[in-house]
């Protein structure tokens, strides 16, 4: 065992610095400071290298995580890099915005006497420094394949799959309705938590490899999924979830009340400079104004934290559950709080008041009862508790579920399962449709952009076996 390794007994854990709350504010920048190359290495040497590692058990990608902390701690940075992106298509993205304490870190042996090695932060260190060295360069595929695979939707699985299959010499074409690639990944998470030039790298990489995007072009109007099937040899559906969960309750039809992707979607394009005319108007812009944001996951927890940076006069996060039992990572629910968000536990919105725009919501205090089949204590309002807190723009932010895809697609025979996410062979990950492959939050719901790479590499794998036959059938 090198020496370099097991100092945990030692050295403390340490995390990047953190900017000061009061500098957050004042832009949509990381909040995180990088690791210098003395605290990368240092940190990484606590990692006690176990014989079952069971930080890479809990990764979704199995990262060799012992391993490249090893590499790191000896200071062999591009070994290290090698072996982070032999597993993971994105490492700096995963170590920024993983929820590392319920993954990886949150399973590290020696968490529990001596705080768990800072995996996620040496990981985005390690893919950080690869690329500030020139050390990622494009894919030069040693042959050109024939056979082409058109992938649907340009977000974390179908980027990590067009990737593998590039690899290998097909021609991959990735649609997307968006005019950016990378999914949520540009327009969903803010910059705060990922900064949009850290994922414009990663797509320009796949460009110059040879990779096609056909922008702003909307499979079920630009074309159907028919005429795609007919023009490549395999297809990847990796759409995504996008439609909101609803909330029923008087009022909820007024001005200003909002749905928290399009409000997100709005401040990420006001980032990359782009003229949004509902943020010019006001409409999706919460400067000045009283929010009210509710549901209590990441996605409500990224709409406070933007509505702060947006100059609103007050913000406040109403979740039905209390903290122990949100959904949001712990560690964003406390960068919201130093940020200046209010929370306002068991409580939910009774009804929105307002003559044409919404100006306040009146919310009844809850309490959490039996538990349901989950296991989730089932919250419950308590009888005569309602109380009122001025509101001028409320955002809805209760989780996404599928478009009706075969409708869209104008595909009536896809199938789907009762919730509307596309049901495939988990062995072939193959759809009902010869050829047509689905992955990532299409397939699984809601989930993380770990478990879409996943997806995305799974399909790749299953994408390359059903072309090989084809080709070995045709000869
Ligand atoms: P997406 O990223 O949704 O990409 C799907 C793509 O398909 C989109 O670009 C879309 O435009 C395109 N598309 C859809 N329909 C069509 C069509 N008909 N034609 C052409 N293109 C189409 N996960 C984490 O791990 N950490 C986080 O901190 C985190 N924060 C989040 C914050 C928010 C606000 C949200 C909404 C999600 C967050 N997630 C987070 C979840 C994560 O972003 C998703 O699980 C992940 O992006 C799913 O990847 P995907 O490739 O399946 O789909
Ligand atoms: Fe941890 Fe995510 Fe990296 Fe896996 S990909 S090691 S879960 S940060
Ligand atoms: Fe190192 Fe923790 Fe993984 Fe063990 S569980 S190999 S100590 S990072």
């Amino acid at each position: 065992m090198s020496n370099d390794l097991l100092k945990f007994v030692s050295i403390d854990q340490s995390m990047p610095a953190k900017r000061e709350a009061s500098d957050r504010l004042k832009d949509f920048d990381e909040v995180y400071k990088e690791f210098d190359i003395p605290s990368a290495q240092e940190q990484s040497s606590r990692c006690s290298q176990c014989g079952v590692p069971f930080c890479h058990i809990h990764c979704p990608l199995g990262n060799n995580i012992p391993d490249w902390l090893r590499l790191t701690a000896e200071g062999r940075l591009e070994d290290a890099y090698e072996m982070a992106a032999s597993t993971n298509n994105m490492p700096e993205i995963c170590g920024r915005i993983c929820p590392q304490d319920r993954l990886c870190e949150g399973s590290c042996v020696i968490e529990k006497d001596f705080d768990a090695v800072t995996i996620g932060s040496v990981e985005k260190y390690i893919a950080d420094t690869a690329w500030e060295n020139g050390w990622i360069k494009p894919i030069k595929p040693l042959v050109e394949l024939d056979q082409s695979v058109a992938i649907i939707g340009a977000g974390p699985a179908g980027l990590a799959a067009a990737e593998e299959l590039r690899k290998v010499g097909y021609q991959v074409h990735i649609y997307d309705r968006h005019d950016r690639a990378g999914g949520l990944l540009v327009y969903g998470i803010p910059g705060f938590k990922l900064e949009k030039d850290v994922v414009g790298r990663r797509t320009g990489r796949l460009e110059q490899s040879g990779i096609t995007f056909h922008l702003d072009f909307e499979v079920g109007r630009e074309a159907s999924l028919a005429e795609l099937r007919e023009k490549h040899d395999a297809l990847l559906v990796a759409t995504g979830v996008y439609r909101a969960r609803g909330l029923k309750a008087p009022g909820v039809g007024l001005g200003n009340i909002r749905e928290a992707l399009d409000y997100l979607i709005a401040s990420n394009k006001k980032s990359f400079g782009d003229t949004v005319p509902e943020f010019e108007s006001g409409a999706l812009n919460a400067e000045g104004k009283n929010v009210v944001v509710v549901g209590g996951g990441d996605t409500a927890m990224d709409c406070v934290r933007t509505a702060v940076r947006q100059g609103a006069k007050s913000v406040k996060c109403l979740y039905r559950r209390d903290r122990d039992n949100m959904p949001g990572s712990v560690r964003e629910v406390k960068n919201a709080e130093e940020e200046g968000v209010e929370f306002v536990w068991l409580s939910g919105p009774e009804a929105f008041l307002g003559d044409e725009n919404v100006e306040a919501v009146r919310a009844y205090r809850m309490r959490l009862g039996a538990a349901d089949a989950t296991g989730r204590q089932a919250p419950e309002p308590v009888p005569d508790s309602t109380f009122t807190m001025d509101c001028d723009l409320a955002v809805l932010a209760l989780g996404f579920e599928p478009e009706d895809l075969p409708s869209l697609f104008d595909a009536p025979e896809l199938r789907v399962t009762r919730w509307g996410t596309v049901t495939v062979d988990h062995g072939t990950m193959m759809t009902n449709l010869d050829g047509v492959f689905a992955a990532g939050d299409i397939v699984r719901g809601a989930s993380l952009v770990v478990w879409a790479i996943r997806d995305g590499r799974d399909a790749a794998e299953c994408i390359k076996k059903h072309l090989q036959k084809q080709l070995s059938e045709a000869a």
